[in-house]
């Protein structure tokens, strides 16, 4: 039970983050909520739940419901559900397509979601296309002949930092009666909202951004229609599927949301100044970076983007795979890991990942800006480019 603001109506979002989606718990004054441990909730006399809709941890819980509820208000959505990761949500909603179905897929997204998406639909007698999202005519080509159930975007993608025009698949999904899926993961729900641009569903892994501590795995999908046949299926998946986020993690995603506008604010910010400052350095051959004026979808980024461009980008170092390598071996602000959106910048040499045929090119690093100072992240690139 919260208490949120009455006097003042319709707070900002950036208000309802700092505040974690509620006011004081009236039971104790708290300004934070307990971390809900519980797994089971006691019955009246009637045998009527105590509270609502609370009965077991698997289905639902306060602190689960505040926290999505306040993700939803993030999304500009009708209802969310956490999930135990980014890819268990995915999942989730890529099992809505069943047997016999066709599932298309952006390309050169997040290996690990093609990886699933491969396996699963392998193993489901589900046909998988996947499409360059970035070229509409294609795409839509493709779509009218294989019209699938469910269409999977990522929106910018990872790592090329793709963007597809949310708005106009949405249009062409109306037309071949196909549900629109995105992962916003690299943007943030606060500068893209896919469901506003027509998505059925928006899906983040929170282990990113969300959150923005690197200390939790977590996963979240919002719907525009809460009444769905498409959405019950989802929800279903979580509570029988049982792919729930625990509730530590959940305490601990609450208190990193808390945080969220200003991290994006500070990490977008970076971003843009780090990707102007490679851009123009001799030792870069291009970066990847949907804010650049020369990124093939800047103009699209413009519109359907608010308050920047996110805080993942690819550089791609003159030279290749062991310039590249030196480079990520010499930085030393930036910590050499995988992940991203988290308040540390990083740096992956992700050819070294996904290895020969991947397409990714082996003199690419993927960087995640952090909220560090701009002039340390700057240094820490001069320094490591003059090692070469
Ligand atoms: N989507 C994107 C764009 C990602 O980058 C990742 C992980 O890196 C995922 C989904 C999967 O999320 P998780 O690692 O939380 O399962």
């Amino acid at each position: 039970m919260t208490n949120t603001p009455t006097k003042t109506p319709g707070l900002h979002v950036d208000s309802l983050l700092a505040h974690g989606g509620g006011g004081f718990d009236p039971a104790t004054g708290a300004v934070v909520p307990p971390i809900q441990t519980a797994t089971t909730f006691v019955r009246d006399e009637t045998y009527a739940p105590v509270l609502p809709g609370q009965i077991y941890s698997r289905d639902s819980n306060q602190l689960y419901k505040q926290t999505e509820k306040l993700i939803a208000a993030l999304e500009l959505g009708a209802d969310s559900r956490l999930f135990a990761s980014g890819m268990a949500a995915v999942a989730a909603v890529a099992r809505i397509v069943k047997p016999g179905g066709t599932l298309l897929a952006q390309s050169g997204i997040y290996w690990g979601t093609t990886h699933f998406l491969r396996k699963h639909c392998a193993h489901n007698d589900i046909a998988l296309v996947e499409a360059d999202a970035s070229d509409l005519q294609a795409l839509s080509d493709e779509m009218s002949v294989t019209r699938p159930d469910l269409v999977w975007l990522e929106v910018p993608s990872n790592p090329f930092l793709k963007v597809a025009d949310i708005g106009k698949i949405a249009e062409l999904c109306k037309t071949t009666g196909s549900l629109l899926a995105v992962d916003a993961t690299a943007a943030t729900p606060l500068v893209l909202k896919p469901l506003t641009l027509g998505a059925d569903f928006s899906m983040h892994s929170a282990t990113k951004a969300l959150n923005g501590h690197s200390d939790l795995l977590g996963g979240v999908v919002t719907a525009s229609d809460a009444a769905s046949e498409a959405w019950s299926f989802v929800c279903e998946e979580r509570l029988a599927g049982g792919a729930v986020l625990g509730s530590f993690e959940t305490w601990l995603l609450l208190r990193g949301l808390r945080t969220l506008a200003l991290r994006v604010e500070r990490m977008n910010r970076n971003a843009m100044a780090l990707a102007d400052y490679l851009e123009a350095h001799p030792k870069i051959d291009s970066v990847l970076y949907p804010g650049l004026a020369n990124h093939p979808q800047h103009a699209l980024a413009k519109e359907q983007m608010t308050g920047g461009y996110g805080s993942l980008m690819s550089v791609l170092v003159k030279g290749g795979k062991d310039e590249a390598l030196k480079v990520a071996g010499s930085l030393d602000v930036f910590q050499r890991a995988t992940s991203l959106g988290g308040t540390e910048s990083l740096v992956e040499h992700r050819f070294t990942i996904e290895g020969e045929g991947s397409g990714i090119p082996e003199n690419l690093l993927r960087l995640s800006t952090g909220i560090e100072h701009i002039g340390d992240l700057t240094a820490d690139f001069d320094q490591a480019l003059a090692a070469l």
